[in-house]
């Protein structure tokens, strides 16, 4: 796979497929995104763009219906978009004492839909970001300790 910058930031772009993209951008813009458009996520957090195809056209965070939880100033910070799971609402069941991924995702519903492909603007499965949160979560606990 051919690899893609971002027109704004030069940092690299993940491939998304139009579909996700037609789902997650206003409706004025939706009939601007054509199936056969190869595009892109922008990765940086402080970068506006979050989609851009390889003919240098973007799409910014302000141009879709959702925050893009990586960004700055996103909020609410969906981790799980399918049943609306906040990064908050993970870190609190991590208080409570949620110790896996599994455990997160049984006491907050998050992960049990799977529409992931059209409400995750990555387009994929959010699983990757609760084990990240777990992860710096534990960090951030054993080091105060
Ligand atoms: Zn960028």
């Amino acid at each position: 796979m051919k690899k893609a910058s971002c027109p704004a930031c030069h940092g690299e772009g993940q491939n998304v497929l139009a579909l996700t993209v037609k789902h997650l951008v206003q409706e004025n813009l939706r009939d601007t995104v054509h199936e056969k458009t190869t595009y892109y996520l922008c990765l940086s957090p402080h970068c506006p763009v979050v989609y851009f195809d390889t003919s240098g056209k973007t799409l910014k965070t302000e141009d879709l219906k959702v925050p893009v939880w990586y960004k700055d100033g996103a909020s609410p910070k969906y981790i799980c978009y399918c049943s609306q799971v906040t990064e908050e609402e993970i870190l609190s069941t991590i208080r409570q004492g949620a110790k896996t991924l599994e455990d997160i995702q049984r006491m907050t519903g998050a992960g049990s839909k799977g529409f992931c492909l059209t409400e995750n603007p990555s387009g994929r499965c959010c699983h990757r970001e609760i084990e990240k949160i777990l992860k710096s979560a534990r960090g951030a606990s054993s080091q105060s300790q």
